[in-house]
């Protein structure tokens, strides 16, 4: 299957050929020709699937044969719940519409509101936003949808798990109610397709993954270890088996804060990437470990969703988390677009309900690997043997306390919101350019745009190409690409 057979036009053939894609995604094979034929669309695809791709293509397809935008209004709408996904998917929408006459651009909190109004001002083909800044701007008229066509709902789950189902309604209710609706979940849990039912009419449904089943390119094992052990361990297997990409999960923002100096301490370069974190901090953190200037990357579930950091050999869940069906999301960090990887949970004798809890959901059993002089005293219990999958009720996920990034500055669900008085919060401390006291707030700017992405453009810009990018699988592993 060639991506020229699913109905893309020569602009857009370019574009991908240019990212190094050979063959489409099982999920963009799926998806694309529904889309272009103007259906709604509900698809299960876990992050590292290609499922940026799977709706901005044909979505570019679309946009590229209507008519041009007019001031303040938008054309097509993607709602993303985290701001790193939003800059991601902004930055896909950039590379892919790289040959086409689209302008799109990227709204989120957490930086100063005025330039983004300027940017709406002439207009956009694709927005791309996080909920509660969205809601902002449109509150300040700085928006408009009367012409609105596409609405795109990425991550409809974390959505849900974030608590964005009153700004989803909001925003739903002011957007025009003809429209064709695509939907992207991890999983389709009850309250998902509940969701659905208000938003996409007559969906086709695609599915590349059984809900909750982990990538099959990640080597996943557990470590039993003591909990005053876990920092000494971590820094013993980073070092040992020479892990330069290691993204780490704790469940806490204070936990990765004090896991990033016990790291530092040891020799490792690390840096902690979570919701207290200003937007400018946890962006040069993440330049900072694409580029390999640091090892560990110590992140929050929140903060961690939605980065795309191309075939991270390595994941490490420090803590286990509360939520099992996390444990499968922090997994798709690793493996990803074929690639193999290996995620190590260190695991103590008090996680041992959580172990339980994914290993049923996963449906396997994880295997153990206690290293030597890490042997724990508080022994880890003997996991049950997998059950057959029953029926459930889904898990509802525990109320956040991480900031909820699409969240609007003023409402209550907020969590953590950093305050002026602590210094740690203005992002300084993570050598932020910071200038605000809030430097989490959606609604006060932090005067750090780095990340932020304006990208109107008329003409092409790139002309290199990336190395070519297939799905052939690694290490005999079936790949999640399939080979078509
Ligand atoms: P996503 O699931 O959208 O986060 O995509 C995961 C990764 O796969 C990204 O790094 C994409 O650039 C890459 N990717 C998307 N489509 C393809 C494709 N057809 N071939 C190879 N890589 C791809």
């Amino acid at each position: 299957m060639s991506f020229a057979s699913l109905g893309l036009s020569a602009p857009i053939l370019a574009a991908v050929s240019e990212q190094g894609y050979e063959t489409p995604s099982p999920i963009q094979a799926q998806a694309i020709p529904p889309v272009i034929a103007g259906k709604d669309v509900m698809a299960a695809a876990q992050t590292g699937t290609g499922k940026t791709a799977g709706f901005t293509l044909p979505l570019l397809e679309v946009l590229s044969r209507g008519q041009a935008t007019k001031g303040n209004q938008v054309r097509a709408l993607i709602l993303t719940p985290t701001r790193e996904l939003a800059a991601q998917v902004a930055e896909s929408v950039e590379q892919y519409s790289t040959h086409l006459p689209i302008r799109s651009t990227v709204v989120f909190g957490g930086v100063k509101i005025n330039p983004q109004i300027s940017r709406l001002r002439q207009g956009c083909d694709i927005l791309v936003a996080t909920p509660g800044r969205l809601l902002d701007l449109y509150q300040q008229g700085a928006v408009r949808f009367n012409h609105l066509e596409v609405l795109v709902l990425d991550e409809a789950d974390r959505m849900l798990d974030m608590g964005f189902i009153h700004d989803i309604r909001k925003i739903l209710a002011i957007l025009p109610p003809k429209r064709q609706n695509l939907m992207f979940s991890a999983t389709f849990s009850s309250e998902i397709r509940t969701l659905a039912k208000g938003i996409v009419h007559q969906p086709v449904e695609v599915s590349v993954t059984p809900a909750n089943s982990t990538a099959t390119t990640v080597t996943q094992w557990i470590s039993p270890v003591d909990k005053n052990r876990k920092s000494a361990l971590l820094s013993h297997l980073i070092k040992s088996e020479s892990w330069n990409q290691v993204l780490v999960f704790t469940r806490t923002k204070h936990g990765a804060n004090k896991l990033t100096k016990v790291l530092e301490k040891n020799g490792i370069t690390a840096a902690a990437i979570h919701g207290n974190k200003s937007q400018g901090a946890r962006t040069k953190a993440l330049a900072a470990f694409k580029s390999g200037e640091i090892s560990t990357l110590v992140a929050t579930d929140i903060a961690a969703r939605g980065l795309d950091i191309d075939q991270l050999p390595q994941v490490v869940n420090f803590e286990l988390p509360n939520v099992p069906e996390d444990y499968v999301h922090r997994i798709g960090r690793t493996g990803r677009a074929g690639a193999s990887g290996q995620a190590v949970s260190l695991v103590s004798a008090d996680e041992f309900k959580q172990l339980k809890d994914i290993e049923r959901v996963i449906r396997q059993n994880l295997e153990r690997k206690t290293v030597s002089g890490y042997e724990p005293v508080n022994e880890l219990g003997s996991s049950p043997e997998p059950q057959a999958p029953k029926h459930q009720k889904p898990r509802r996920a525990r109320p956040q306390s991480e900031h909820k990034d699409g969240q609007r500055s003023g409402e209550n669900a907020r969590g953590h919101k950093p305050t002026g008085k602590n210094r740690r919060h203005s992002g300084q401390a993570a050598g932020g350019n910071q200038n605000s006291p809030r430097g989490g707030s959606d609604k006060q700017g932090t005067g750090n745009q780095a990340s932020e992405k304006t990208t109107a453009k008329p003409q092409a810009r790139r002309s290199e190409s990336k190395p070519k990018r297939s799905f052939s699988a690694k290490s005999g592993a079936p790949s999640p690409w399939g080979n078509r």
